[in-house]
């Protein structure tokens, strides 16, 4: 059973993700590692490799695990940073940064999330994550800087708490646009100055809505 899980793991960064051009080695190890079958419901559990989002509780998803590869490789992880995650969800990509960064700070806004994620994490040994129940557009202060911050919700436009939480040449990627689509963008912190970032464009993506303060506000 396990195996057969890992020959999916296998042809999915094969087919998916080195395929579309992702070179991150430390990250394709990662992914072939942590097993994403259980991150989602046991119903859903044979599509937990497919090249798509999956459902998880809670009327949110999971991200495709190319979109997963795409905004981890552009946080540039070698092993010593602390980086910030904005969405917990199911805790996939959690533990994906927690296999290629030093400390993994994560702050999800439903309780029952960041319980259920909190648990796989720790079964998973990994131990090197914490999470937080919050509103993450505030960032996690008493925890910054950052020397990558991942805001794996759509937002209208970049919550600015969390430029001034990104260390100095520090990388933030955040898709930014309507409620529907954004474009992911990714962002390096230049100077002391939290307004002086070189802005890139990594493409079109759709995500569930990031909700707060600075952030869209809940229906
Ligand atoms: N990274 C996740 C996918 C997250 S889906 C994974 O690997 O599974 C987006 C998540 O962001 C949802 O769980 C949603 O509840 C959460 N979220 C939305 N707005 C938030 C906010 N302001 N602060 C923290 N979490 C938020």
């Amino acid at each position: 059973m396990t195996d057969l899980y890992r020959k999916q793991r296998l042809k999915m960064v094969e087919t998916q993700i080195r395929a579309r051009g992702i070179e991150d080695r430390r990250l394709m190890k990662a992914m072939e590692t942590v097993p994403r079958h259980l991150f989602v419901d046991e119903a859903i559990i044979s599509q937990a490799y497919n090249d798509s989002p999956l459902p998880i509780d809670e009327h949110q998803t999971i991200s495709q695990p190319y979109i997963v590869a795409l905004m981890t490789e552009a946080l540039e992880l070698t092993g010593k940073e602390k980086v910030l995650e904005i969405g917990t969800g199911s805790g996939y990509q959690a533990a994906i940064l927690a296999m290629l960064a030093d400390h993994v700070f994560s702050i999800e806004r439903i309780p029952a999330l960041a319980t259920k994620a909190r648990r796989l994490l720790e079964g998973l040994n990994l131990f090197n994550v914490a999470i937080r129940v919050a509103d993450g557009t505030y960032g996690w202060r008493d925890e910054a800087p950052f020397d990558g911050i991942i805001v794996t919700a759509g937002a209208p436009a970049l919550p600015e708490p969390l430029t001034a939480q990104l260390a100095v040449g520090g990388r933030l990627v955040v898709p930014v646009g309507g409620r529907f689509t954004q474009t992911l963008m990714k962002y390096t912190r230049l100077s002391e100055d939290p307004n002086d970032l070189k802005k890139e464009n990594l493409g079109g993506c759709r995500f569930v809505d990031l909700i707060g303060d600075h952030g869209w506000q809940a229906f």
